[in-house]
C-alpha cells in the first residue's frame, strides 16, 4: 500500500491521476489533496476516496470547506502555508500538478521529504530548475517526468555519460499551425483553449496555442535530463502520437508512442518502476494511417523563439519568461489582451531589466513578483 498526496487535486492532471488511483484501491491510499478555489470538487472527492486531509488554498474558504466535510472524518485546511504543510506530511508518492509558480513552494516541501515527486508543474522547473533539482538530490527524492513529452525521453533515456546526442520534443503545433498571423490576431479565448489533441486546463491550452508550452518544455527537459541546451530540439508532429524522441550518438533514435492520453504518462509515473494496467486507448497505427513532422515556425510563433534564447542565456531568463507569460495568458483569458500580444508583452518584459542568476527560492519568487509587476504595466500600455 502506498500513500499518494495530490497537490491541484481538481485540475485537469489531477483529475486523471485521481481516476488511475481510484482504480487501485488495494494498491493506494490518499494522503493529502489541495486545490485553490475549487471547494465543493475538492470535498467531493477527498469524501470519497477518504482522504487524510483537504486544503483550499483561498483561506477565506476554510469555514465553507469544514462544512462541506462535516463527518466525513477528512480533516479540513486552508491558505497557501497549509498547502505547504500538506506536501511535507510525506506521501510515499506526491503528484505535483498545480498551474504555476504558485506551485513552487509546495513540490520543494515534497522534494525535501526524500520520496516519489511525479512533476507536471513545469513552471516551477522552468523558474528553479537548477535549485530544485539540487534540492531533490541533496533530499534522496525522486522527481518523475509526467509532462508526456519528458515522461517519453524518461522511457528512452539512457543515462550513461555520452551516450545521447540529442533530445526531440514533438509538439502538436496547437489550434493555429497553420494559421498567418494575420490570422491569429483576432483569436479569442474559447478558440485558443481547444486544443486539437488533449483536454488539459486553460493556461497550458493557450501556451500550446502559442508554443510557449513547447519552450518552456525545452527548459524543463534540459533541467531533467543532463544534456546541453544546444542538443534539444522541438519538431512539430500533429497527430501527437509520437510523445518525443532521444537520439544516440550512433545514429539510432528511440521513441515513446501511444494514444493521446495524459494518463499513460501519469500511470508510468504512478506505477514506476513497475508499470500498471490502464483503460486508455490503444494506439492503432493502421487507424491514424500517416504520421506528419514540420519544423516549428519561430516567426508566426515568436514565443518558442523567447524561450529558446532564455534557455541559452540561463540566469534569471526563464523565470522572468516564465512569470511574464504567467500574466499575460491570465490577461489574454480575461479579455484584456489580444492573442499576439502575449508574445510580445513577453518579449518586453525581458528586454527591460537582467536581474543575476538566482540562487535562493527567494530569488526566484522575488524575480517572478516583479517581472509580474512589469508586465502589468506593459500590458496597461497596450490596452490603452
Ligand atoms: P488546471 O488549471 O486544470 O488545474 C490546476 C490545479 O491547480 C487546480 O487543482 C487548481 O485549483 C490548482 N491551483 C491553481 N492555482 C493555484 C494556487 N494559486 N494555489 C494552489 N493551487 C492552485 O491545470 P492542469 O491540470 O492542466 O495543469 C497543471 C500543471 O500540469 C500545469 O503546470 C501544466 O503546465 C502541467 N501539465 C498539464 C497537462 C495537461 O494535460 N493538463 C499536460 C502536461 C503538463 P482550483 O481547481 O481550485 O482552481
Ligand atoms: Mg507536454
Amino acid at each position: 500500500m502506498r500513500t499518494v498526496t495530490i497537490l491541484g487535486a481538481t485540475g485537469s492532471v489531477g483529475g486523471s491521476t485521481l481516476d488511475l488511483v481510484e482504480r487501485e484501491p488495494e494498491r493506494f491510499q490518499i494522503e493529502a489533496l489541495t486545490a485553490n478555489s475549487d471547494v465543493d470538487g475538492l470535498a467531493a472527492i477527498a469524501r470519497r476516496t477518504r482522504a487524510k486531509i483537504a486544503v483550499i488554498g483561498d483561506a477565506s474558504r476554510y469555514q465553507a470547506l469544514k462544512d462541506a466535510l462535516a463527518g466525513s472524518g477528512v480533516e479540513a485546511a486552508a491558505g497557501p502555508e497549509a498547502i505547504i504543510d500538506a506536501a511535507r506530511r510525506g506521501a510515499d508518492w506526491t503528484m505535483a500538478s498545480i498551474v504555476g509558480l504558485a506551485g513552487l513552494e509546495p513540490t520543494m516541501a515534497a522534494l525535501s521529504c526524500g520520496k516519489s515527486v511525479a512533476l507536471a508543474n513545469k513552471e516551477a522547473l522552468v523558474s528553479a530548475g537548477s535549485i530544485m533539482i539540487r534540492a531533490a538530490e541533496s533530499a534522496g527524492a525522486r522527481l518523475l517526468p509526467v509532462d508526456s513529452e519528458h515522461n517519453a525521453v524518461f522511457q528512452c533515456y539512457e543515462p550513461e555519460p555520452g551516450r545521447v546526442s540529442r533530445i526531440i520534443l514533438t509538439a502538436s503545433g496547437g489550434p493555429f499551425r497553420t494559421w498567418t498571423r494575420e490570422q491569429m490576431r483576432t483569436v479569442t479565448p474559447a478558440q485558443a483553449v481547444k486544443h486539437p489533441n488533449w483536454s488539459m486546463g486553460a493556461k497550458i491550452s493557450i501556451d500550446s496555442a502559442t508554443l510557449m508550452n513547447k519552450g518552456l518544455e525545452l527548459i524543463e527537459a534540459h533541467h531533467l535530463f543532463p544534456i546541453g541546451a544546444d542538443k534539444l530540439d522541438a519538431i512539430i508532429h500533429p497527430q501527437s502520437v509520437i510523445h518525443s524522441m532521444v537520439e544516440y550518438i550512433d545514429g539510432s533514435v528511440l521513441a515513446q508512442l501511444g494514444a493521446p492520453d495524459m494518463r499513460v504518462p501519469i500511470a508510468h509515473a504512478l506505477a514506476w518502476p513497475e508499470r500498471m494496467a490502464t483503460p486508455c486507448a490503444r494506439l492503432n497505427l493502421a487507424t491514424v494511417g500517416k504520421l506528419e513532422f514540420e519544423t516549428p515556425d519561430e516567426e508566426r510563433f515568436p514565443a518558442l523563439a523567447l524561450a529558446k534564447a532564455a534557455l541559452a542565456a540561463g540566469g534569471a531568463r526563464p523565470a522572468i519568461l516564465n512569470a511574464a507569460n504567467e500574466a499575460a495568458v491570465a490577461a489574454f483569458l480575461g479579455g484584456a489582451i489580444g492573442f499576439l500580444d502575449i508574445a510580445s508583452a513577453v518579449a518586453e518584459v525581458l528586454a527591460q531589466y537582467e536581474p543575476p542568476a538566482p540562487t535562493t527560492l527567494a530569488e526566484v519568487v522575488a524575480i517572478d513578483a516583479e517581472a509580474r509587476q512589469k508586465a502589468a504595466g506593459v500590458m496597461r500600455r497596450m490596452a490603452a
